[in-house]
């Protein structure tokens, strides 16, 4: 609100110079036609910052900023001055019919055709023939719609994107691990482009089936309407250890997550000179990028499920314990030859308080942008055979370090893949499945290579998910002559595999 008010008085005052004279007109006229050619531009580039504006419940709810008062001010107070700006001209173009208009038009491109006609219906141009005209046309896309089978939809997974290839697969011995389970940059933008190309739509996991009061009075879970055109298929992505774990230093992946000065997540990466560097330098930043240029690739704002283990901190910042005191931190690196002095060196102005504050600043700009953040364990541990002692302590330790930056969180990816019972229905009576859902988790999934593997039971939904790294693209590519198929659905192994990786990419017992 506060944005809007700056930026109508500055629209104002810039009207009121300009009375009188037919030049002043001609400016005029020349000013609105710039906003139109801004309106249009903002239509087409710009989906995600103003879905902000736009209304969704849930994306106000979470829009408030968590740093208020906690010392980060100074980043807080310069975002909001920074959309203020580039807002001026959004703002002139909210009051005016082709910003109605605009607006609507970007809620339609994300499916939500019952906000873009509400928007039109409520606005003071109702009765103007463009908006009866938008409204009529949202009307008859609305009746072609089809209803997604939520039981048929399939959902991929990254790890943390290599930027750099020749730092990932550089020979060291992490090389091997990196070939197998993560995707290069390269890949993931060719991914996204086939997928688009052949009509998938990112879902959330939420959009899928819900937990909501039942018309008896109980509470239970309920199948989601995904109303989609004819053609178009939703898909559900996430992606695991957004951590920026120590061992991954210098290997040529970004350095962590922050809030960008336009308000939205993005990265930092380490050149090689030792700068700072921000930019698209992983899936998230690189999502929103896609998104931006094509609005119809998300679903009501949807984006990525995002998830996190607990033992080196999250989005790249240090917010375990073990980094709060010398004592803690030589304790849990008592295995290798790291020592607490060295850590700091390295970051001569660490403060434990202020790394949690600012992943907690990171994660509440992610949910505002439509991303769902999940539990992947504290330890990356295998939930379905460690002793229960230690099932219990891990999940409290994640309630305790992590879900205390996230927020709330009911979405649990289990590392390696495991899961706490077999593809038959959970036996929801297991002491597993009980602990979790009394800890809040109602979302459990798996790794499968299946293309669907959806169960939604009385209070919680289980989906598999489809690894999209090295090793699952290099054993459908013919020359590994498995004969393998998995990803034929989603795209081209041929154009999409990576030839900077060294090959064959090793099996996963090897
Ligand atoms: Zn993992």
């Amino acid at each position: 609100m506060e944005n809007r008010h700056y930026s109508d008085r500055r629209g104002y005052s810039r009207r009121r110079r300009q009375t009188g004279s037919v030049l002043s007109y001609i400016i005029l006229g020349s000013i609105l036609a710039t906003l139109l050619v801004i309106a249009g531009w903002l239509y087409l580039h710009k989906g995600t910052g103003d879905t902000k504006d736009a209304s969704s419940p849930d994306v106000e709810s979470d829009g408030t900023p968590p740093g208020e008062g906690d010392g980060t001010g100074g980043a807080d107070t310069e975002s909001p001055e920074t959309d203020g700006a580039q807002e001026t001209e959004g703002a002139a173009e909210d009051n005016s019919l082709e910003g109605y208009l605009a607006r609507a038009g970007r809620l339609a491109a994300g499916y939500d055709y019952d906000a873009a006609i509400e928007l039109l219906t409520a606005s003071p141009y109702a009765d103007s023939q463009e908006a009866l005209a938008a409204v009529e046309e949202y009307n008859a896309v609305k009746s072609t719609l089809v209803r997604a089978n939520p039981r048929e939809i399939t959902h991929v997974f990254f790890h943390t994107l290599i930027m750099d290839n020749s730092k990932a697969f550089d020979g060291d011995d992490r090389q091997k691990g990196y070939n197998q389970v993560m995707t290069t940059k390269s890949e993931f933008l060719k991914i996204l482009q086939s997928m688009y190309d052949r009509g998938f739509v990112l879902v959330r996991l939420h959009d899928i089936a819900y937990e909501t009061t039942l018309d008896d009075g109980s509470v239970g879970f309920r199948e989601g309407d995904i109303m989609l055109p004819p053609g178009k298929q939703p898909f559900v992505m996430s992606q695991d250890d957004v951590c920026y774990y120590e061992y991954m230093d210098g290997d040529g992946f970004a350095k962590r997550v922050i809030v960008g000065e336009d308000g939205r997540p993005t990265c930092e990466m380490k050149m090689d000179d030792g700068s700072i560097s921000v930019g698209s330098y992983d899936l998230i930043p690189l999502l929103d990028d896609f998104i931006d240029e094509h609005p119809d690739f998300s679903y009501k704002g949807a984006r990525a499920v995002i998830a996190f283990t607990g033992y080196n901190g999250i989005l790249g910042y240090r917010t375990a314990p073990s980094y709060s005191s010398k004592e803690l931190y030589d304790e849990a690196h008592a295995n290798t030859n790291k020592k607490y002095e060295d850590f700091l060196a390295e970051r001569p102005d660490f403060n434990y308080e202020q790394e949690r504050q600012d992943a907690a600043r990171v994660a509440e700009c992610l949910k505002a942008s439509g991303y769902e953040l999940a539990s992947h364990s504290w330890g990356h541990r295998n939930m379905g055979n460690i002793d229960m002692e230690d099932f219990i302590a891990d999940t409290d330790k994640w309630e305790d370090q992590v879900e205390t930056l996230t927020g709330p969180c009911d979405i649990i990816l289990f590392p390696f893949g495991s899961d706490i019972g077999d593809w038959h229905p959970y036996d929801t009576s297991s002491e597993r499945f009980q602990y979790l859902h009394s800890k809040g988790f109602r979302y459990f999934c798996n790794v499968d290579s299946n293309k669907y593997y959806v169960q939604i039971g009385a209070d919680h939904m289980r989906q598999g998910r489809r690894n999209l790294d090295g090793y699952r693209m290099y054993y459908d590519l013919p020359e590994s002559g498995t004969g393998n198929e998995h990803l034929k659905d989603l795209f081209d192994v041929n154009e999409v595999f990576d030839r900077d990786r060294p090959t064959p990419v090793p099996k996963m017992s090897e």
